[in-house]
């Protein structure tokens, strides 16, 4: 049987950072959830979608596309063909993503698509509900935290290169808004699988995280 780990936790509190590197020790697929969902977010910005109309959400769903390819273990998503990887971390997409995250025809097709991913193969999938309702039954699921300052000027580190004009303001209300939308919409909301194994890793280094993670992942 194939081996899937499933990580959730907060927004920027270093999900894919571990993801990825336990990916690489273990030779798993690394599949980054939330990128499917900035994705869906992005496309419904460009063709100006109406949360409020269902027919325009199905018909938009119909035609969206993603795919992932990996190189040097960096997400690349494609929407469309068409390459998003950095587009989808822009603040545009951020500030609506939650939202257009919360729509359950959004949902339906997100989560059918990543069960169908951790089919036959090892991976590791980090979101929000994937110990809770993509992979209720994954064999190792982690469930992450950190102190939101240090989360904020993690991620303002991140993105300062590419988006000089950015505050650390903005990304502290950014990741505050978010959690509060992903925690407390109806739908499949962020919250701990009771078998999850928690980790703060405010004051861990990548390599004590990762040595962590292994530890419950390698008997
Ligand atoms: O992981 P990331 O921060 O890129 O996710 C962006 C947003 O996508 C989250 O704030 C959340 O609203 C949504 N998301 C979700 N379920 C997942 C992964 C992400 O609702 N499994």
């Amino acid at each position: 049987n194939n081996i899937v780990v499933a990580i959730d936790g907060y927004s920027s509190c270093g999900k894919s950072t571990l993801a990825k590197a336990l990916a690489k020790k273990l030779h798993f697929i690394y599949v980054d959830s939330g990128a499917m969902y900035r994705a869906v977010a992005l496309y419904f910005l460009r063709n100006n979608i109406d949360l409020t109309n269902h027919e325009q959400i199905a018909d938009a769903l119909n035609n969206i596309h993603l795919n992932f390819h990996s190189r040097d273990y960096k997400t690349h998503i494609t929407l469309n063909d068409e390459e998003v990887s950095d587009e989808i971390r822009q603040m545009h997409v951020a500030d609506k993503v939650s939202t257009i995250a919360a729509i359950h025809e959004v949902r339906v097709a997100m989560v059918k698509q990543q069960q169908r991913m951790g089919k036959s193969k090892n991976i590791i999938m980090d979101g929000r509900d994937i110990g809770t309702v993509v992979f209720p039954n994954a064999q190792v699921k982690l469930f992450m935290t950190a102190d939101p300052k240090i989360r904020a000027e993690r991620r303002y580190k991140e993105l300062l290169p590419t988006n000089p004009e950015i505050t650390l303001e903005e990304i502290f209300d950014n990741l505050a808004h978010r959690d509060y939308q992903d925690t407390t919409r109806k739908e499949s909301p962020l919250t701990r699988a009771e078998d999850a194994i928690i980790l703060d890793n405010t004051d861990l280094s990548p390599d004590e995280q990762l040595l962590f993670a292994l530890s419950h992942i390698e008997p």
